[in-house]
């Protein structure tokens, strides 16, 4: 990464990234003459960058000043056009290398992470409402919106509670930076849905699937099944917050600039 942005630095004049992500490279552009400004600061520890020149190392921290470009985040791939692959591309990165994905996110409008998280929402509540047609008693609609809603409500307390906490905390973090994060975070409900959704079909005999899990849904390891599910439930929030938390690290100091409308 930094062996990259070096090689940046030295290139005599670079493409600059213009308002449609689709065109993005991964190119910083080395001579912006609007890079740092006054608002700027350092993306890793905070330190105002403003009278610095863009070749420059932050004094606080030694972090090149390109990697706290705004240009710089090359977007996740669902920020590159909306498909199932990107979905599901942006999914694995998200859940599998959180750190990198929040570190590549593009900020701006929360157009695109919002959309993202209706996708989830909806596929908790397709799950749900997919166990509540196989047990009694039956009421997949009820339960597929409730699930569904539940994600979405606690997604927008969520995005106010970091929007608060951030503001209070000094950083840079609008609400719509913050539905971004946790718009991209909420795939953690997904393995926790699918968890739940398991347990509840183990417990009517109607799993197919064999392995120590099979156990863990029963009475004799954990009690109840409510147990189970609260067990479950929790570890999803867990993920949830851990998510939410690597976003909010990777972006709280990060630099914006005016940008244009999203694709559709
Ligand atoms: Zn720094």
């Amino acid at each position: 990464m930094h062996g990259d942005t070096l090689a940046h630095v030295t290139r005599p004049l670079q493409c600059r990234v213009t308002a449609n992500p689709s065109h993005a490279t991964t190119d910083t552009p080395a001579h912006d003459a609007t890079f740092p400004n006054t608002d700027d600061l350092c993306e890793r520890c905070g330190y105002a960058l403003t009278g610095l020149s863009a070749a420059n190392a932050c004094p606080e921290c030694g972090l090149p000043l390109s990697e706290s470009h705004p240009d710089r985040r090359r977007g996740l791939s669902w920020q590159h056009g909306t498909s199932l692959l990107t979905w599901l591309r942006t999914a694995r990165d998200v859940l599998l290398r959180p750190r990198q994905a929040f570190d590549q996110m593009r900020l701006g409008p929360a157009k695109q992470g919002r959309r993202f998280m209706v996708l989830v929402a909806l596929l908790v509540g397709l799950i749900w409402a997919g166990v509540a047609m196989l047990v009694p008693p039956f009421w997949p609609i009820r339960f597929g919106l409730a699930a569904t809603g539940l994600v979405l409500i606690m997604c927008l307390i969520e995005a106010v509670g970091v929007t608060f906490w951030s503001r209070r905390k000094g950083h840079k973090m609008t609400f719509a930076v913050a539905q971004s994060v946790v718009g991209y975070a909420a795939i953690a409900w997904l393995p926790g849905a699918l968890l739940c959704a398991k347990a509840w079909l183990i417990r009517d005999g109607y799993f197919i699937g064999r392995g120590w899990w099979l156990q863990l849904g029963s009475k004799s390891v954990l009690g109840s099944d409510l147990t189970y599910l609260l067990v479950v439930g929790t570890f999803a929030s867990f993920w949830f917050e851990v998510l939410v938390w690597y976003g909010v690290r990777r972006v709280r100091y990060a630099n914006q600039r005016p940008i244009a409308p999203e694709p559709n």
